[in-house]
């Protein structure tokens, strides 16, 4: 009854992996029904496997009780209801923080993490997904779990939107739900830009994950062509840069990306997109003891942003192993509000969530993977220091 002839053609369809059959979740409404009527079934029943994809969260086709047994079995032929093949979770925060790895078709390891925010008054219970855009990173932050491991693969749209789904299906058995997504777990989503908007589209698709359409914030270490694309989709999305040091030389060293896109053209061209969206950017800033957190960095952080619709997020840094960096002292953190605060420029300062259970970004795919030889470890540690002494000689001659 199924034909693989008529599949829609994913845009990002999985690499070397042994089971072909792509998730359903990256199928455009459009591309169901198209499906479903080629297998010879009436209209409605693509609206009731949505139904259950998207309302259900279901993770397998034999949860689909009211569709047909014959339509059930060509689904499970055709595509994986559940691209995420086994997940663990470790909880944190007195359980208000839980961290999920989940294994891909092809062996794969990527990270979520939920949040949530019990209500108080005035303020509703909010629960925000953290999501993956790749596995692995190309970037090589080296504060960075994920960049330690280096780049492995695009995850396609469907395994985007299944971490979602994942904790939607988690929520709903305590009657919660998913309000807010953030594409701030592994990877560089502006790297994978297609399957990264095709994910956020479903997901605030009232006919689809039905999320609120500005509750989806898309983290870049600054690529500048991502950047103007997505500025050209007028999106209802918020946009985070990853900022973590104004001067250029710092720059260089903890966001290697910075040689090629530098950071006053990212901040122009993130303030084209405020622009045009009327959507304030967010930037990110990890504060590292002694690094990046001084009175000067401050100072140039309020000149770089200074008259732009731009909100500072300041995040303790976590701890990486293979790092010589400490985290900033909750003074120096504090001082560093106050003055970009004084400076006019909007400034919070974020608690890192759930660091016992390792939710910087990575960290628990890099547990899993093969350490390190300890004389590597060493010899890393001593190029950064260097590395981070030779910056902080520019920034200050
Ligand atoms: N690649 C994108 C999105 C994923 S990284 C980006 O860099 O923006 C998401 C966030 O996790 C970034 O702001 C990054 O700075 C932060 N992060 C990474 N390692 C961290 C650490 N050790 N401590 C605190 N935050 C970290
Ligand atoms: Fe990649 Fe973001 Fe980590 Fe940098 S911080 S290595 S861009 S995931």
């Amino acid at each position: 009854m199924s034909d693989r002839g008529t599949l829609p053609v994913l845009a990002h369809a999985p690499y070397q992996v042994a089971d072909e059959r792509p998730g359903l979740s990256g199928l455009r409404p459009a591309e169901l029904a198209v499906w479903v009527a080629s297998s010879g079934e009436a209209a409605y029943r693509a609206r009731q496997v949505g139904d259950f994809l998207w309302r259900r969260h279901a993770a397998d086709a034999s949860e689909m009780r009211t569709v047909p047994g014959a339509l059930r079995a060509a689904l499970e032929e055709t595509f994986r209801v559940d691209t995420l093949v086994e997940t663990s979770v470790r909880p944190a925060d007195r359980g208000l923080t839980e961290k999920a790895l989940h294994q891909l078709v092809d062996g794969r390891l990527i990270e979520s993490v939920l949040m949530r925010y019990p209500g108080r008054p005035g303020r509703r219970e909010r629960a925000t997904v953290c999501i993956s855009s790749q596995a692995g990173c190309a970037v090589g932050c080296p504060f960075c779990a994920t960049g330690e491991l280096g780049f492995e693969r695009d995850l396609d749209a469907a395994e985007i939107v299944d971490q979602v789904r994942f904790w939607a299906r988690r929520l709903a058995a305590a009657g919660r739900h998913v309000t807010n997504v953030v594409f701030m777990g592994m990877g560089e989503p502006l790297l994978n830009l297609d399957a990264v908007v095709a994910a956020a589209g479903a997901l605030v698709d009232p006919s689809r994950f039905g999320l609120g359409a500005r509750h989806v914030t898309i983290s870049t270490s600054g690529v500048i062509p991502g950047i103007e694309r997505l500025t050209a989709l007028h999106p209802p999305w918020t946009l985070a840069v990853s900022l973590h040091a104004a001067r250029p030389a710092l720059r260089d060293v903890l966001v290697p990306l910075n040689r090629r896109y530098p950071v006053g053209a990212v901040v122009e061209s993130a303030s084209a997109y405020a622009a045009a969206t009327g959507r304030r950017v967010s930037y990110e800033y990890v504060m590292i003891d002694a690094l990046n957190d001084t009175s000067a960095d401050a100072a140039a952080v309020a000149g770089l942003l200074r008259g732009r619709q731009a909100h500072v997020n300041l995040i303790p840094m976590n701890p990486v192993a293979h790092t010589p960096w400490r985290p900033s002292r909750p003074q120096r953190i504090a001082a560093f509000a106050a003055e970009l605060h004084a400076a006019g420029i909007p400034v919070t300062v974020r608690r890192s969530r759930g660091d016992e259970i390792g939710a910087a970004c990575g960290q628990l795919a890099a547990e899993r993977a093969e350490a390190p030889a300890p004389a590597a470890v060493r010899l890393r540690r001593e190029r950064l220091e260097r590395a981070g002494a030779a910056a902080l000689a520019v920034g200050r001659g």
